[in-house]
């Protein structure tokens, strides 16, 4: 299974269904109309791709 950008994108939410099921939100979607609310997974190439800054756990 191909894995999606979104997985790694900084403007992805995710959102999980009352069923269970999990879908990826593009959070670009709300400010530019040439993204998708809910891209068809799995998105392999995107102009709006920003990689997820690694969270820092305080002590
Ligand atoms: S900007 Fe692209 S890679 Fe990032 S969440 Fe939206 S569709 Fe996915």
């Amino acid at each position: 299974m191909t894995t999606s950008l979104c997985e790694f994108c900084s403007h992805t939410k995710d959102v999980v269904s009352a069923k269970g099921s999990r879908f990826l939100l593009c959070g670009k979607a709300a400010t530019d109309n040439r993204f998708q609310k809910y891209p068809p997974q799995p998105v392999v190439q995107c102009g709006g791709f920003e990689q997820k800054k690694e969270e820092k756990i305080s002590e």
